[in-house]
């Protein structure tokens, strides 16, 4: 047993079980990923298409792959036959891209609309705001090879631990008020998708039901190689 593997075990045994764990694999080797594929992981998370795109392809065919980052529009024919998860939609653009790709692999591919909830510039996704006008878009749409399945969100980057739990909270509020609403027909939006290895236990206490962890599995991130 490797050491990321007894890392990887115990991190899912003191992990309630109803949370879903993406496993942050970006700028890891593809034997790392293996190493927790065989023992049992199969949910993985990917932030550049063309990154994704080559793992995918050369690891096992039962892997579940999430592109948690930043989907630029023109590469979204990329992933469209195998991803399962797009964690980061933030414009109506980008969804009907993604509705078009998938209609081409005749799938439907699960989406989460990104928050922007961090009182950093450099974040992306919807303001509360541009939410309800994309829904308001959204409405006289026609997508049927999407499904928007939840919400996603990034906390400010900071040591202040009150701030993380506030602005997770107030993610977790828009979901309820979307659930309750806009989508009370779609049974599949069901899924809040905030974490990460520093503050995965706090998004988890304001109703996480899926987080993103990297470096607390894999280790620290070496960008030069
Ligand atoms: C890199 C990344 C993570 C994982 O970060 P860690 O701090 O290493 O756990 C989670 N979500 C997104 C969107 C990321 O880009």
């Amino acid at each position: 047993m490797s050491g990321t593997q007894e890392k990887y075990l115990a991190f899912k045994e003191q992990l309630d079980p109803k949370i879903k764990l993406v496993a942050v694999s970006k700028t890891k080797p593809e034997e790392e990923i293996l190493q927790l594929y065989h023992v049992g992981h199969r949910a993985f998370g990917e932030n550049k298409v063309q990154e994704l795109e080559r793992k995918a392809g050369n690891l096992p065919g039962d892997i579940e792959w999430h592109m948690i980052g930043h989907l630029q529009s023109n590469k979204v024919k990329y992933i469209a036959s195998f991803v399962n998860l797009i964690h980061a939609v933030d414009s109506l653009k980008l969804l009907r891209i993604i509705n078009n790709e998938a209609a081409k692999h005749n799938r439907v591919i699960k989406c989460l609309l990104q928050v922007h909830i961090a009182k950093e510039e450099t974040k992306f996704g919807f303001s509360e705001k541009e939410l309800t006008v994309f829904l308001d878009e959204l409405n006289k749409e026609e997508l049927p090879n999407v499904s928007i399945s939840g919400l996603m969100g990034m906390a400010t980057f900071t040591d202040n631990f009150i701030q993380v739990k506030e602005e997770f909270r107030n993610l977790k509020l828009i979901f309820e008020e979307l659930k309750n609403t806009y989508f009370n027909k779609y049974p599949l939006f069901a899924d809040l998708s905030m974490g990460m290895s520093d503050d995965y236990q706090i998004a988890i206490e304001e109703g996480a039901t899926i987080i993103r962890i990297g470096s607390l599995l894999f280790g620290e991130r070496n960008y030069t190689n």
